[in-house]
């Protein structure tokens, strides 16, 4: 179990280490100041109403509302700057206020040791601490083996019988190793279900990307290029920004598979796919629209910008050197948007792009003056 503990712990990738520490920090300072909380409201009713009935433990109760009431503003400032405060002084309130919560449940269990035989507040505070609280295994065994060798030296101080000191002492132990191996038991699941949630997290973006992208070229599939484009002319409409679009086309593609096979053909069209997304910005959409056929949408372009994009574009995949011994070129329609729908708009680029085909590909066209 030890090594499987210790597999599953390292299994944090290194980028998700701090994530992970400061989101368990996060859960260890909220339950902190929740059991604060309630510790002060139980433990001010029992001095209140109860007094009489509460077994004699000296002043230990006051000092513990004392000590509680210093830490709880501190824990809920800690808690509500865990992001910004250094982590490792995250990690010394939370060691102090344990170790202090800790010592208070032995001093607890100590003190009455001349009326109750008896170590029950020591041993909740334990297992309390291992159930409730994230601690690195390291960490688990210096706070319990720590407050073991307290109990164990303070004991013989009010415990004089040896049998009983015997007894205690052994109680104490099994109870600190047996809370010890539920605290590395809790901090396994919850690593162990950060993973899941990281890895569910990866998956449902694989997915997504997969649903909205062309597998083979990576840029936008049909439906969301025409979703995207939908949305550019409805933020166009608000705006009154240009926009415009670019319908591109490879020529002669029927012949570069029949020439080269179609696996050829596959890398040309990711290739093409490549140049364009390089050459665009950052802020256009690139989709792939058919088997060798791109959208690209312009935002804030009007078709003059568009046509000298279209333009370097074309002369870019001319030049480029591809696998086949022919050059590479294509031909493609600019249209600015004027209040047409998308399909309109599409069409528009479309037939520009036919035209540039007709008259002798290798070209780019657009429906205003500009050629
Ligand atoms: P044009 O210059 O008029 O565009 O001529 P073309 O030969 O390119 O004609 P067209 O655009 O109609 O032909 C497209 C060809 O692209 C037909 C189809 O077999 C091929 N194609 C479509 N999708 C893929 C693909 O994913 N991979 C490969 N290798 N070929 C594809
Ligand atoms: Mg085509
Ligand atoms: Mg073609």
């Amino acid at each position: 179990m030890k090594t499987k503990i210790r597999k599953i712990l390292m299994s944090i990738p290194s980028e998700y280490k701090e994530t992970f520490s400061r989101e368990i920090d996060r859960e260890n300072l909220f339950r902190m100041v929740a059991v604060s909380g309630l510790l002060l409201i139980s433990e001010t009713a029992i001095i209140l109403f109860l007094k009489e009935h509460v077994l004699n433990t000296g002043g230990v109760v006051m000092d513990f509302i004392v000590f509680i009431l210093v830490s709880l503003p501190i824990l809920y400032f800690v808690y509500s700057q865990v992001d910004k405060i250094k982590m490792h002084i995250v990690k010394i309130v939370q060691s102090t206020f344990l170790l202090g919560i800790l010592l208070f449940g032995i001093a607890l269990a100590l003190v009455p040791q001349s009326e109750l035989i008896s170590i029950h507040i020591y041993i909740i505070t334990v297992y309390g601490i291992a159930a409730f609280i994230y601690l690195m295994p390291i960490e688990s065994a210096l706070l319990f083996g720590g407050a073991f060798l307290i109990f164990f030296f303070l004991l013989p101080y009010y415990q004089q019988n040896p049998d009983v000191l015997m007894i205690l002492r052994v109680n104490a132990l099994i109870m600190n190793i047996t809370a010890w191996i539920l605290s590395r038991m809790v901090i396994g699941m919850r690593v162990r279900s950060f993973i899941d949630k990281r890895l569910i997290i990866k998956k449902n973006r694989q997915l997504r990307r997969m649903a909205q992208c062309d597998s083979m070229t990576m840029l936008l599939n049909h439906e969301n290029i025409y979703i995207r484009l939908c949305e550019e002319i409805d933020k166009a409409k608000y705006t009154k920004c240009p926009l415009s679009i670019i319908m591109i086309d490879i020529d002669d593609f029927k012949i570069i598979n029949d020439t080269y096979g179609h696996l050829v053909g596959d890398k040309v069209i990711v290739q093409v796919a490549e140049i364009i997304v390089r050459t665009c910005r950052a802020t256009d959409y690139v989709g792939r629209y058919g088997g060798e056929e791109f959208i690209v949408i312009l935002p804030e372009t009007n078709h003059a910008e568009a046509f000298s994009l279209a333009e370097r574009l074309r002369a870019s995949i001319e030049k480029n050197c591809f696998e086949t011994s022919d050059n590479i070129t294509i031909s493609g329609g600019v249209a600015e948007y004027t209040g047409q729908t998308p399909e309109e708009l599409i069409m528009m680029a479309d037939q520009n792009h036919y035209s540039a085909k007709n008259s002798g590909k290798n070209r780019i066209r657009t429906h205003n003056v500009i050629n």
